[in-house]
This record gives C-alpha cells, structure tokens and sequence, in this order.
C-alpha cells in the first residue's frame, strides 16, 4: 500500500510543476530584456577618445609649424581653461566655441592636439561622423553623453573634427523625407551648447574645410563664435613645416630647404609631409645614406603628378605632339612678365 501511493510531497512537488517552469521561463525572458536594454545604452554612449593624465597628447606648439595667428587665438583659450579667474574677474566671457576653417591637410587636427597637449586638462576628440548611426536618435543621445562626460571632468575640451557631417544647413522640407537622424543630432548639439555657461570650464572646438555648408545657428555668437583661419602655408610656413618633418631624416649638408619651400607653392602640410616622407624612400632606393637635393625634387615631382610610367609605351607621334604642347607653355611662360622662370 505505501509503495504505490507516493508520497504526499511528491504530490505537492508536481502540481506546483508547471508553475515553476513559467516563473523561471518569465525570470529569464525579463533577464534578457534587461541586457538587450544595456545594449541599447552603450549604443548611445559617446564614442569619443578621451586624453587625459594617462594617455597625455604628446603634440605641443612647437609641433605646428607656422599659423602664428591661430596659435595667438589658441593661447587665449589655453590661458583661460588655466586661470579662468583673470578672465572672470574683469567680467570678460571667453567664446565657448572655437571654429578651426581651412582647407584639408594644413593642420587643425594637428592644432586641436597641440592645444590639449598645452592646456594640460582631459581633451575629447571625436569626428563627427561618430555620432551618426542608422537609427534615429543615437546621435542625440551620443551628443548629450559626450556633454554630460565633459561636465564631469572639466576643466576641458572637446574637439569635434569635420564638424560639417552633422552641422549643415537644416532643410525645411527634405526631399526623401530623410536626414532626421543628422537634424537632431545637430539640434542635440546646439542645445547642449546653450545649456551650459563658459564658467563650467568646457570648451568647444571643432574643424572643418567647408565653412560655407554649416548651419547659420552653430555660427551665431553663444557657440562656434570664434572662428580662427587655418590656410595653406606661405613659404617660410612651409620652410618651417619642412623641417619639423625632417628632424628625424638624415638630410644632405648640401641640402638647401628653402629651395624645397620654393617649389611647392600650394603645399599643404599634409603633403609637404609626404614629401619629406617620399624623398627618405627615394634615398633609400638609390642607395644612399643621406637624402639631398635631387631627392626632394623627385618627391615633389611624385606627389605632385604620382608615380612615374617607365614602362608605358608611347609611340614618336604621341612624343612629338606632347612635346610641342610642352614647349608651348614653356615658351608662353618665358615671355611673359613676372611669372615664374
Ligand atoms: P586637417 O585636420 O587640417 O585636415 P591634419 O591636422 O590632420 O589636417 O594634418 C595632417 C598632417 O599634416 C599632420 O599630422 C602633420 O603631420 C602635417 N601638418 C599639417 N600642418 C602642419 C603644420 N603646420 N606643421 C607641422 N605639420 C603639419
């Protein structure tokens, strides 16, 4: 009798069965809702590099050749992160936003680092295609977290490269319908920058090429306020920028950089440093132990017209019609006055 009745445990046991099986199906689904909302959070969570006390940037002005102007403009903003209590004394209100313009290659990347390598306080950096995502309201949220983080940690700055990914003019009406994604991350970012005042210590710097394309309302006064021009160095900018570059290159005694500097008017430096670059490989490809003269002309040559096409066959027609239209410019070029021999 006792061995087939079970016991009244047992009993108890199976009937609450099912109910366990639902409780642990429901702990686990709420369990896994939890850690899909987690990574919905880190996916608006702000991408950007944070430099600081740990991982200093190493870059200081004297790493930017030229640009004295901008560098002056910069300075201020260093010394008041620094001593802001000289500024606020007086009654003076520092610009929230600094604007680097100028073309691609000249160095406001290079500016940004150098300010934060000098002002000695955390420095964020982020491109501002980093906040565009394929879902609507993940830049704004990146936005918002980026400030949020900076406020924390101030005194600081951040830098925003190729502001003009998300800062150009809204449109009233979008033909697709589309480019929400970019219009809210844009007005995240002005509000942000309304939403505090100059005395929380944080400042806004960010670069672009295109000036023209922004949003009329990141350039009023309250936000990118000051704009400092970065343009294609003159030729003793790119004398300078020249030998930054070549400090750690063995160059010829003979060597004369300011000839460099004179052929390469319209250099940026991002091109005169791929100069000083391709003139070392040359070097080095013929042998030698310093770089001299003819290396750089080569360089400049290469960077200027790529690579040379031993190899490609022309026929004494094509020559001598090549050679003719040459000779033309040359020819008009000689004769006429103040242009270059
Ligand atoms: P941008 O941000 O204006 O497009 P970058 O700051 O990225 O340009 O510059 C690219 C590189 O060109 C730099 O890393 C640096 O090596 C070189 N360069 C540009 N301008 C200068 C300069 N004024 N002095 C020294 N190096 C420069």
């Amino acid at each position: 009798y006792n061995n087939t009745l079970p016991s009244p445990w047992l009993n108890i046991f199976f009937s609450l069965l099912p109910l366990l099986v639902f409780v642990f199906l429901f702990w686990f689904i709420f369990m896994r809702a939890q850690g899909g909302q987690n990574q919905v959070m880190q996916f608006g969570q702000s991408r950007a590099k944070r430099y600081g006390k740990e991982n200093k940037v190493a870059t200081l002005f004297p790493d930017v050749a030229g640009h004295e102007e901008a560098k002056r403009e910069l300075i201020e903003v260093v010394d008041f992160l620094k001593h802001p209590q000289k500024y606020q004394q007086i009654g003076a209100e520092i610009p929230k936003g600094v604007l680097l313009v100028g073309p691609p290659g000249t160095g406001k990347t290079l500016l940004a680092r150098a300010i934060a390598g000098e002002a000695d306080c955390p420095f964020y950096s982020v491109s501002a295609s980093e906040f565009m995502e394929m879902f609507v309201g993940v830049g704004a949220a990146r936005v918002r977290d980026l400030f949020a983080q900076a406020v924390e940690k101030s005194p600081c700055i951040i830098f925003i490269d190729e502001l003009d990914a998300i800062g150009k003019v809204r449109s009233a009406v979008s033909p697709m319908g589309g480019h929400d994604e970019r219009e809210q991350t844009l007005n995240q970012l002005l509000v942000e920058m309304d939403g505090f005042d100059t005395r929380t210590g944080v400042i806004i710097m960010a670069a672009t090429n295109r000036p023209e394309t922004l949003d009329p309302a990141l350039l009023r006064a309250g936000r990118f306020d000051r704009q400092v021009l970065v343009d294609r160095p003159d030729i003793t900018g790119r004398e300078a920028i020249l030998k930054i570059h070549s400090r750690n290159v063995k160059l010829s005694p003979t060597l004369d950089i300011h000839i460099v500097a004179a052929r390469t008017p319209g250099f940026v430096g991002a091109d005169l440093a791929n100069v000083v670059n391709e003139a070392a490989l040359l070097a080095v490809r013929k042998n030698k132990t310093v770089v001299d003269q003819s290396d750089f002309e080569d360089a400049i040559d290469r960077v200027v017209a790529g690579l040379q096409k031993k190899t490609r066959l022309i026929n004494q027609k094509e020559k001598a019609i090549v050679a003719r239209h040459e000779m033309g410019h040359a020819l008009v070029t000689y004769f006429t006055p103040d242009t270059d021999p």
